[in-house]
């Protein structure tokens, strides 16, 4: 493995990026490098609508700053859907969001899985395996997924398809399918079970066994402190809201412990960049700490 620290970055721009009078994303890449910043999700959450000469523009932003960008897909997928218009507009949003991250030259497409409805359980994930193996057969028909990686998101409401276990699950249609972690939405679904080294260890570990050394190594990860309920994740908070799990310090001690190369991508509300360099500083002060 070539690499053995993360990068950090963020998803979308924080408040502080439009207060200081930013109007465009193809700001963003020299206002994280600024920050000592080194990746960026780019949110096509409300759907794909970039020009070429957009995707283009933020490719040579990314690359002068040193910038890694992923891609997040529309909202709208469900790969569950048994309505024949909602899958074939999934497989769509996949397809523009990946022709969207070629483009840009960015690694990875973000997506979340689909919702079981009312559905059994293992009959959504059925349909969310088949649609899914569809998808990709057509994403590679394109060459799309020669150099972008498809990326389901583990998610943070019951309702939702996404455990851990069924991003794996996904993950195995195709070895150009890897998963993101979102580690909130975990600690979320779980009712905050996500405390200790060993926690964060656990997932780490499952996820190296399933997939290989590889896809740990270099896993897209999604960190901020969440609100969550009974029913799951309630919404994303920033550190300055005091009381909300998980902590990154475990986890960075695990990513310091196995020398991981992961991308960490902040979701902070409002404040995804400036939590972004927070994680980072947590992270040096382990690495320090623990004289690796
Ligand atoms: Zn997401």
């Amino acid at each position: 493995m070539a690499r053995h620290f993360p990068l950090f970055g963020c998803g979308g721009n924080s408040d502080s990026f439009y207060a200081a009078g930013h109007k465009s994303s193809l700001a963003a890449c020299e206002y994280l490098y600024g920050l000592g910043l080194s990746a960026y999700e780019y949110e096509c959450t409300h759907g794909v609508r970039l020009s070429d000469a957009f995707c283009a523009s933020l490719a040579k932003n990314a690359h002068d700053y040193a910038i890694s960008l992923s891609v997040h897909a529309p909202y709208y997928i469900n790969l569950a859907s048994e309505d024949e218009g909602i899958r074939q507009k999934s497989i769509l949003h996949i397809l523009k969001a990946l022709r969207a991250a070629e483009k840009m030259d960015a690694g990875r497409v973000v997506f979340h899985p689909g919702t079981q409805g009312e559905l059994k359980r293992e009959q959504a994930m059925a349909n969310a395996l088949a649609l899914l193996e569809e998808a990709v057969f057509q994403a590679e028909r394109e060459g799309l997924l020669d150099t972008v990686l498809l990326c389901p998101e583990t998610m943070g409401k019951p309702g939702q398809l996404g455990t851990l276990g069924e991003v794996l699950q996904l993950c195995e249609v195709s070895d150009r399918v890897r998963p993101t972690v979102d580690f909130a939405h975990i600690h979320a679904l779980e009712g905050g079970k996500l405390q200790t080294s060993r926690d964060f260890e656990r997932i780490l570990l499952k996820i190296q066994h399933r997939l290989g050394e590889e896809a740990a190594h270099y896993l897209h990860i999604h960190f901020s402190p969440i609100e969550f309920g009974r029913l799951g994740e309630r919404r994303h908070r920033c550190l300055l809201d005091k009381g909300f799990g998980p902590d990154f310090e475990p986890l960075a001690e695990v990513l310091v412990e196995y020398r991981l190369a992961p991308t960490i991508i902040c979701e902070s509300a409002g404040r995804q960049a400036e939590d972004a360099v927070v994680f980072q500083s947590i992270y040096e002060s382990m690495r320090q700490e623990m004289q690796v």
